[in-house]
């Protein structure tokens, strides 16, 4: 090999290395060799695990009006011997047969096995229509392109497998920080529960009605607040597991938020709520559980955004409704937005508001089960607004 062969291959090996996509990291390599290695279709095949049949994972097409996919079929067999003997398999018509008119449908096939993590599990494929037969060099180069796309190939597994571990780790962690947030949780309302109750059944001091009251309204509290979590750990848990049960019937989602909101201002007087609505069509839903989305948007903005007016629109669109439920209090830095809908997720920071983590992983589920979906959109200082939206006429 001479040197500038050598520098002008390290050159190219640099410009593929640099590209993050394996798809586009392949068409660079193509690319930069076309002068020398010339093809019209080439394809990638590697075997599915689940059925062991081969699947086409890409597929390039440069010549002649082949569209890539669709096309590759007509590499199967070869990649498939190419497989079977771990060989280079070269398909080109004998010489001397190619008149001119059927010349150009003559196939020169060239399939070259790959190994992908020490494992023989696909092949490249090359066409060319009409020729010319494949050369010893232009063998060579097919080869060392099969060595690098499975190289490409390997990186791709490497990358998914990557984050597919920090999901995994990510969830383990928060699993970690629920068993020490529902400890926290349990035992407070238990707290309150067991310390007033062991007050009044105290026979030493007796409690005029006033205070009598006052300690059975507090244990009430938080004997439906104890209830309330045990609700959302069950409720999580079924919607993770499918199990949970939707009963839809047709709604009108604007009366139910309506009512949420009275539900909820009767309970915290200093409330406000400003809403902006337009004629809606009804959906099909179930009105308990959107009900139970409206009230998580609203509990969560009362204990995040504790002094902010909340502002409530809903318009039609083509064949969807949309609302935004939006508050003016601090926001959320969008490091963390891309998190606050996983389940038992807390934002991370000084804790002074109670919580688990799963009120919103509960409403995306259920908003998923209607087919919709929900997201946010978050400022700091300026305030967060959750947008639902929801199919108008569904098949549910
Ligand atoms: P929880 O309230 O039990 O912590 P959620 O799933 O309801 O769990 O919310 C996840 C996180 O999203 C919360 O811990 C909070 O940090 C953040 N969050 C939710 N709603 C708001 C809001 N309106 N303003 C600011 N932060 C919010």
């Amino acid at each position: 090999m001479d040197l500038k062969t050598l520098s002008s291959l390290h050159s190219i090996f640099r410009e593929v290395q640099k590209k993050q996509d394996w798809k586009v990291a392949l068409d660079t390599l193509f690319v930069s060799l076309r002068d020398t290695f010339v093809f019209d279709n080439a394809a990638i095949f590697l075997e599915d695990p689940k059925n062991k049949g081969l699947e086409v994972v890409y597929a390039r097409a440069v010549g002649r009006g082949k569209t890539a996919e669709a096309d590759a079929i007509w590499g199967e067999g070869v990649a498939s011997e190419a497989i079977a003997t771990d060989q280079m398999v070269l398909k080109q018509p004998l010489q001397g047969t190619n008149k001119t008119t059927a010349r150009l449908h003559q196939a020169y096939l060239l399939g070259c096995p790959m190994h992908i993590g020490a494992r023989l599990s696909g092949a490249l494929v090359f066409i060319r229509f009409g020729g010319p037969q494949y050369t010893e060099l232009h063998i060579e180069l097919a080869s060392l392109q099969s060595f690098w796309a499975a190289a490409l190939i390997e990186r791709r597994d490497l990358h998914q497998a990557r984050i597919e571990l920090n999901s995994v780790q990510r969830q383990m962690r928060l699993q970690d920080d629920f068993v020490s947030t529902i400890s926290h949780e349990l035992r407070t309302p238990l707290g309150f529960i067991k310390g007033y109750s062991t007050s009044l059944l105290r026979e030493d001091t007796t409690w005029d009605d006033a205070t009598r009251r006052e300690f059975l309204n507090i244990i009430d509290e938080e004997a439906d607040r104890l209830t309330r979590l045990i609700e959302d750990m069950l409720e999580s848990a079924r919607l993770q597991s499918k199990t949970l049960q939707f009963k839809f019937s047709p709604i009108r989602v604007d009366a139910l938020m309506r009512d949420v909101a009275t539900r909820i201002m009767s309970r915290s007087s200093r409330l406000k709520v400003k809403f902006d609505l337009r004629p809606l069509p009804p959906i099909r839903g179930d009105g308990t559980r959107l009900a139970q989305v409206f009230e998580n948007l609203f509990s969560n903005a009362l204990k995040y955004a504790p002094n902010s007016d909340i502002h409530i629109s809903m318009l039609p669109l083509k064949d969807k409704i949309r609302i935004d439920f939006s508050d003016s209090g601090d926001g959320i830095p969008s490091d963390y937005l891309p998190f606050i809908f996983e389940r038992f997720y807390r934002v991370p920071g000084e804790r002074t508001v109670t919580g688990t983590g799963l009120g919103l992983y509960i409403c995306k589920q259920i908003v998923m089960a209607h087919h919709g979906n929900i997201w946010v959109e978050s400022v700091l200082g300026k305030g967060t607004t959750f947008v639902i939206e929801l199919p108008a006429s569904s098949t549910l």
